[in-house]
């Protein structure tokens, strides 16, 4: 997998130490509320089971999949519920764990879904975000790291299902996606 990358943007320990860094901002906010954290399936769930293991709250956890680009690397803007809660979030506090934030279509899409089931509030925490390709105006509350448009892969993020269990995050080579 290594020989598909050009270089490596974020390495195990630098995200290891702003996924703390998060889930102490994480335990502050929190500490009164009652949290129930959403993983979007499946390239939040790495950064998801580090992220939860930072928080010292009681808190509820469930997941949504929602269709993504599949092999291409640009969103279509088309979004799909593939698998929803299974419970209900009426009066919680809402955390959305996602694994990066390109052109926010997504999350839109997710916020505004979120927002019909009247829960307490809706927040968004996201490893990675690339501000420069936004196009719908989603507000990130948590971010781990600010990244140039480049296309990365490795925890938890793939290209066509390889790369997610790369421990660091890198830019895959232009050859490997334009194949
Ligand atoms: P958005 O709707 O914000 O354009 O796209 C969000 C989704 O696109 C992410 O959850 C992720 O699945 C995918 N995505 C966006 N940029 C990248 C990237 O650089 N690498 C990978 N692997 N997926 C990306």
């Amino acid at each position: 997998m290594e020989q598909d990358l050009d270089k490596v943007i974020l390495s195990k320990e630098q995200i290891s130490e702003r996924v703390r860094e998060l889930g102490e901002i994480i335990n502050q906010d929190y500490s009164d509320k009652q949290l129930f954290v959403i993983g979007i399936l499946r390239g939040a769930a790495v950064f998801m089971a580090d992220l939860i293991r930072q928080i010292d709250l009681p808190m509820e956890l469930d997941f949504m999949a929602v269709s993504s680009y599949g092999i291409s690397t640009k969103s279509s803007g088309v979004v799909r519920i593939v698998k929803d809660l299974d419970s209900t979030i009426t009066d919680k506090d809402v955390l959305i764990v996602e694994d990066i934030v390109d052109s926010g279509l997504t999350l839109k899409y997710i916020v505004e879904n979120l927002k019909s089931r009247k829960p307490a509030s809706i927040r968004l925490c996201t490893l990675l975000d690339k501000p420069s390709r936004r196009v719908a105006d989603v507000e990130v509350q948590y971010n781990g790291f600010i990244i140039p448009d480049e296309f990365v892969v490795g925890y938890g993020l793939d290209y066509g299902e390889k790369y997610r269990n790369l421990p660091y995050i890198g830019v895959l080579k232009p050859e490997v996606y334009s194949k």
